[in-house]
């Protein structure tokens, strides 16, 4: 039986792939040091593959993959119910909050807000009754303010480093964003046993991890 998990390369793959090892689980060759995209592991029939982040929920409702880890902002973004979540693997932790302008006060009324977080930002403001104009960024969203092309931003704060070094200032929490093993829902079917019992070895490395 094929089992296929989708992974992206950087932190995700350096956090992800101790995990997998400790649940029995190794690439054949160095995917940092490769350029392919599909790699074998140890266990026959058991492959990864390198996406995009955002293309990992893509591949996992598809069923093109049959596992994922992809960060909880990814998720939100592409809410899907052909996918589980069955566990947080709780890598890459960080926040998605708005920002705007150190010390200038809250527009009232109808605002700007540039982000690459669309969904989570449209369904933030209206959640909160604030009326907002969604403005698509793909990147350097905290220019957006200093140009006045918004008064606010939606991105991930971390330290809040990227943040000062622009003149902005965090305001409010979205959600607190981490990694998750996401799982195709009729994989989780049909290939019952052998997916189930990757997730619980996962949970025990991630608890490990988690104790030392
Ligand atoms: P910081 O300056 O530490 O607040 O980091 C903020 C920037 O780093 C953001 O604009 C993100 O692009 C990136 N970043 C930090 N942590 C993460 C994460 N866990 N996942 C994705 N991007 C992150």
């Amino acid at each position: 039986m094929q089992i296929t998990i989708a992974l992206t390369k950087g932190r995700i793959l350096k956090e992800t792939l101790p995990l997998l090892a400790a649940a029995g689980l190794e690439p054949q060759e160095d995917i940092a040091k490769s350029r392919k995209l599909i790699f074998p592991t140890n266990q026959e029939g058991v492959r990864l593959l390198i996406l995009r982040g955002s293309d990992v929920p893509t591949y996992v409702q598809h069923g093109a993959a049959d596992l994922g880890v992809a960060g909880k902002d990814t998720l939100l973004e592409h809410p899907s119910d052909g996918i589980y979540e069955p566990l947080d693997l709780g890598i890459a932790r960080c926040r998605l909050m708005t920002a705007g302008i150190s010390g200038a006060p809250l527009r009232p009324g109808r605002i700007r807000v540039a982000t690459k977080f669309v969904q989570s930002a449209r369904r933030y403001y209206a959640a909160q009754g604030r009326q907002a104009d969604i403005i698509k960024l793909y990147g350097a969203m905290e220019l957006a303010p200093l140009m006045q092309l918004a008064d606010e931003i939606v991105d991930i704060v971390d330290t809040g480093n990227t943040l000062r070094a622009n003149g902005l200032e965090a305001r409010d929490t979205i959600a607190h964003i981490s990694s998750r093993l996401i799982v195709n829902k009729a994989s989780m079917k049909m290939k019952y046993s052998p997916i189930n019992a990757l997730i619980e070895k996962l949970a025990v490395a991630v608890s490990e991890r988690d104790a030392n």
